[in-house]
């Protein structure tokens, strides 16, 4: 999968980028910034692990931009994020979908 540096989420522009000492200092794969519409992943982290770790924080700034902002608690919010990434991330796998055809 190829990540985009720039995500569109509603009317919003996303930006990614990417850090070498995320995981290593904060022992974080990615985070979701959303007053500043950032999304950093670490650039150490494999690539399955990098792709999971995109769509990990695109939940985080899907639900920001969503109703579901209020609605979740943050420990809910984090397991909707890790649940839905995953289990996501494993059927396009498994299926090999491809929404650019
Ligand atoms: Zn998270």
């Amino acid at each position: 999968m190829k990540i985009p540096t720039k995500v569109k989420i509603k009317a919003k522009t996303w930006t990614l980028n990417y850090d070498k000492e995320l995981l290593r200092d904060d022992h974080n794969y990615g985070v979701c910034y959303p007053t500043k519409l950032k999304i950093v992943l670490d650039a150490t982290q494999p690539k399955d692990q990098l792709e999971n770790s995109f769509f990990h924080e695109l939940i985080h700034a899907i639900i920001d931009s969503s109703a579901l902002r209020t609605d979740l608690s943050r420990d809910l919010n984090e397991k909707v994020a890790v649940t839905i990434a995953e289990d996501l991330l494993h059927v396009i796998r498994q299926n090999n979908l491809d929404f650019r055809k």
